[in-house]
């Protein structure tokens, strides 16, 4: 019923010439994988390149940010939402906890963001997740329901079946130590009773939620099994055609 996405995020890695050649490698490896939706984040810089090379593919572009503005005006640094279209962006991550904690994205930022990419028609991943400090007070279902309110606010149920939820504990992000599939199962039920207590039954049956945080090929399997996970994020086995095909084609 919820089609599952793996989605990869570059973050600050790669030439336009390097992106260029991973989707040259990974548009083959990944030609017959009908049954998730495929989406990469490359840097600004090279979206419209390889979105013009993965043209007919079953490949889709996301944004890493976008601007809080959605008019062209006096804003230097910032990139608005039909910008990012015009590239070939159909999505856009939007509060990744690199965001929030090294570039002021607070969950009201995000809020705005999220509008402002709904304005546009782009599908929003919206990330949220609780730092070591945070589950170490046992405090992980307080911080990710916090900013599901803040971030979320105001949507409508419309907007939200257009948005994609990303689960992403601080403490697995680049660290190699991923969340059990137990320990991402029990967030993302917990986040799907928000979505119930939020909107309602059918919002949460529908929307994707998608778990990151030092996902590779070889924990991908065990993790898509758990019943209320529905995709990855991924960053560091996103880089390499191999890897991050190997996630696309895991074993169901
Ligand atoms: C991420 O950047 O969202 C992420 C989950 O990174 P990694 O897969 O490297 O932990």
């Amino acid at each position: 019923m919820r089609k599952p996405i793996i989605a990869g995020n570059w973050k600050m890695f790669k030439l336009v010439g390097d992106s260029v050649a991973m989707i040259t490698a990974l548009k083959p490896l990944v030609a017959n994988a009908s049954q998730v939706e495929i989406v990469i984040a490359p840097p600004y810089p090279s979206i419209k390149t390889v979105a013009d090379r993965a043209e007919g593919s079953n490949i889709q572009f996301a944004a890493q940010d976008i601007s809080t503005e959605i008019k062209h005006g006096a804003h230097t640094g910032e990139v608005c939402g039909d910008m990012l279209k015009d590239v070939g962006c159909t999505h856009v991550i939007i509060g990744h906890s690199e965001r929030r904690s090294m570039y002021g994205d607070t969950s009201q930022v995000v809020n705005r963001k999220m509008r402002a990419a709904l304005n546009f028609g782009l599908a929003p991943i919206v990330c949220v997740g609780e730092t070591l400090e945070e589950r170490d007070a046992g405090r992980e279902q307080d911080v990710v329901g916090n900013q599901l309110d803040e971030s979320l606010s105001g949507l409508t149920r419309e907007e939200m079946l257009r948005s994609i939820v990303a689960y992403e504990p601080v403490w697995a992000i680049g660290t190699g130590r991923t969340a059990t599939p137990a320990q991402a199962q029990e967030m993302h039920r917990f986040i799907r009773q928000w979505l119930s207590a939020r909107f309602d039954n059918q919002i949460a049956d529908a929307t994707r939620i998608l778990y990151g945080g030092s996902v590779k090929p070889d924990n991908v399997s065990d993790l898509m099994s758990e019943p209320d996970i529905d995709g990855a994020l991924v960053g560091g086995a996103s880089l390499e055609a191999e890897s991050f095909a190997k996630l696309v084609n895991y074993n169901r």
